[in-house]
Parts: structure tokens; C-alpha cells; sequence
């Protein structure tokens, strides 16, 4: 596994809309692994392939009971609204409020190449929803009401794949109720 060079706010990239995966091969599965070991390292939870450079529809997630990967994932129900503060690993330092879904199912293809559905709510809701936006291009800045940068409040520095706060993406359990 190795950590990939994560790509910030600016890179193009970001903003492209992501292809869909055609097969599961092992070179998609490592590309995984290798999200799941930068997401980790950089104190996610969770990454999409465009924030490595690679424009597909893959994403990894983990709120701490452990790793999810999923190919080409699909939102498929979303119910109730919830609001809570946000965060992302290609816009370090920049967090605000976003409106999502509090309870999604979303379907697709795990390391695999095998079918699964993925259950969630709350930060697992949001993260799902946070790194299919990233599919399409979609920033939480775009959604977000409320933003700030963290390095304008005293004895906070913004630092790209640097410690907590910026080390987030897509939510920061207990900073705020639904
Ligand atoms: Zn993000």
C-alpha cells in the first residue's frame, strides 16, 4: 500500500465528473487499498479517487467501524435532513454547516467487483454523501452555509495534510447536533 499525493481546491480535477468503472480488476482493488492507507494517514473519513488525482468512481470510507470501499456508488434512498459542520481533506482549514440526507442507501460494487448495499445515517450518511458529491464534481462549499477557515480564529493554522482541524473530510463527530 502506499500514501498518494492528496489534490486541493484548484486542481481541475476536482471539479471534473468521474467515469464510471468498467471492471474490478486488481489495479482498481490496490487503488483502493492505497485511498484507504492516504484517507487514514491524513485522518479521514473518507476519499474520493478524483482527491488522488484519478477521475473514477471510487470512494472509501471509514467513521471508525472500519473500511468501506465502494466502485461506481449510487445513491439509491435518502430520507430526513439533517445539518452538521463539514470538512474536507482537499480544502484544509475550511469547514461549515451542510444540509444532507440523515439516512441513505447507497449501492454499488465493493474491492471485489462483488454487489453491496451500504446503510447509513448520520456521519456515515454524511461521508457517503460528502465522497459521492466528489464524483461529480460537487464541493461541500458549494452546499455549506457558515464557512470558516480555521486558520483566522487565533492559534489555528490552516496546513495542507496537516493535524486536526484540517485533517477531515467530510465531518467532525461532536461539533455540533443535528
Ligand atoms: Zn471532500
Amino acid at each position: 500500500m502506499a500514501v498518494l499525493k492528496l489534490r486541493y481546491l484548484g486542481d481541475p480535477v476536482l471539479r471534473a465528473k468521474a467515469k464510471p468503472v468498467a471492471r474490478v480488476t486488481k489495479r482498481i482493488a490496490k487503488l483502493l487499498k492505497d485511498m484507504e492507507e492516504t484517507m487514514y494517514a491524513a485522518d479521514g473519513v473518507g476519499l474520493a479517487a478524483p482527491q488522488v488525482g484519478v477521475s473514477q468512481r471510487l470512494i472509501v470510507v471509514d467513521v471508525g467501524d472500519g473500511p468501506i470501499h465502494l466502485v461506481n456508488p449510487v445513491l439509491e434512498e435518502g430520507e430526513g435532513a439533517e445539518v452538521d459542520r463539514e470538512g474536507c481533506l482537499s480544502i484544509p482549514g475550511v469547514f461549515g454547516y451542510v444540509e444532507r440526507y440523515a439516512r441513505v442507501v447507497v449501492s454499488g460494487l465493493d474491492g471485489n467487483g462483488k454487489p453491496i448495499r451500504v446503510e447509513g445515517s448520520g456521519l456515515l450518511a454524511r461521508a457517503l454523501q460528502h465522497e459521492i458529491d466528489h464524483l461529480d464534481g460537487v464541493l461541500f462549499i458549494d452546499k455549506a452555509t457558515g464557512l470558516v477557515q480555521a486558520g483566522e480564529e487565533p492559534g489555528e493554522e490552516p496546513q495542507p495534510g496537516g493535524e486536526a482541524p484540517s485533517g477531515w473530510d467530510a465531518g467532525q463527530p461532536g461539533a455540533g447536533g443535528p
